[in-house]
């Protein structure tokens, strides 16, 4: 990751080239902003720049010895930290374990957030943490002499996972930093990090990318109508990988609104028939996407009634789904709106808690039939 792969982010960018060119390096910063918009990537090009033996005026050179570690994500002197699951084959684990998925992971998805890391080592249920036990193993890194380069550099990558022994370890290095050490702690939720940590770093606050810098990156990776790229960058809030989602799920939306409308036109002609197919095939879709698919009609239902209050420039709609709405949005009233927002997210936490599928989406399109009538 260089700088000029980041996405946006200019001010930022300058304000970190600029602290090294003065000299200015603190011993420690905290990266923190929303998901998404390069927190993760600005430590890495930050990491590469102080160890490139080469500088360039906005950039690390990309071919000294140091960068051609970098380029591998393989530097004596680059250290990672991350939040990991408890065991890694049948043995306690450490973050060494997970480092060549770990590298896989920045190298193809710097801008991807805790679940996208989890699913990466296939453990999407558990909870990601930074152990107690990992203290030992980055005192016992930061103690290693620096190989080649004037830092050791130690990228702690969502501090506020981390245990509270491992915590008050950190911060007992922070507060007696070992001699050209540079710690680049990056965060999403920095309140959740003991203060005393925050109090000695030198904070960076990044924020969203923005949209016309989202816009300008989406263009250049796909080919878009100005319509949809428009309509994706108002969903994705400055989140380059929200931004990959949505597009990547363009094909998902579409199934997800037809399966909506069926379920509505089903309830409003009380057609019990279908409504039973319907269950059947929403039951065949799998916990995972029944849950997308009963987020995505909260959505829907939300977006109807702000459509019908004429609240436009709060719509984030499709061209599909606007289409729709004409027809469908005077049906969402002061009245009911909540009750189906209420129904909806009962049956999430029922699809949550195994109960059968089929019976949720029956009965929710019972509910839904009484609704609509009202
Ligand atoms: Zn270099």
């Amino acid at each position: 990751m260089f700088f000029k792969d980041i996405i946006g982010q200019s001010e930022t960018k300058q304000r970190l080239i600029q602290s090294v060119k003065d000299g200015f390096i603190p011993h420690a910063r905290l990266f923190s902003g929303p998901e998404g918009s390069g927190t993760l990537p600005l430590a890495l090009a930050y990491a590469r720049y102080l160890h490139c033996t080469n500088r360039q005026e906005t950039d690390a050179c990309g071919t000294c010895a140091s960068c051609q570690q970098f380029n591998k994500l393989f530097h004596p002197d680059l250290h990672f930290v991350f939040p990991i699951v408890n065991k890694k084959g049948s043995k306690e684990a450490y973050c060494d374990d997970f480092l060549p998925e770990w590298r896989q992971f920045i190298a193809g998805n710097p801008y991807g957030n805790l679940t996208a890391w989890l699913r990466k080592i296939a453990a999407e249920n558990a909870q990601g943490l930074i152990y107690a036990r990992e203290s030992n193993e980055i005192l016992r890194k930061l103690n290693l002499k620096a190989y080649e380069s004037d830092y050791k550099i130690m990228i702690i990558w969502l501090p506020e996972k981390m245990h509270e022994t491992a915590a008050n370890k950190l911060l007992k290095l922070l507060e007696e930093p070992p001699e050209k050490t540079v710690f680049l702690l990056v965060s999403v939720e920095p309140e959740r990090i003991i203060t005393t940590i925050r109090s000695r770093t030198q904070n960076l606050i990044v924020p969203p990318i923005a949209d016309e810098d989202l816009a300008e990156a989406l263009n250049k990776k796909y080919t878009l109508s100005a319509e949809d790229l428009q309509f994706i960058v108002r969903l994705a809030k400055g989140n380059y990988e929200e931004a990959i989602k949505i597009i990547d799920s363009t094909g998902e939306n579409e199934i997800f609104l037809d399966l909506f409308i069926a379920i509505m036109r089903n309830s409003w002609k009380r057609d019990v028939k279908n409504m039973k197919t319907k269950a059947e095939e929403f039951a065949s879709m799998g916990r995972d996407r029944q849950n997308s698919f009963l987020a995505y009609a909260q959505r829907l239902i939300r977006e109807n009634f702000f459509y019908r209050l004429q609240i436009q420039e709060i719509n984030y709609m499709n061209k599909k789904e606007a289409e729709f709405a004409v027809n469908f949005s005077p049906y969402v009233k002061e009245d009911n709106v909540i009750a189906f927002m209420d129904e909806l997210a009962l049956a999430e936490r029922h699809i949550e808690s195994n109960v059968n599928a089929k019976m949720v989406f029956f009965d929710l399109s019972m509910k839904i039939a009484v609704l609509l009538k009202q």
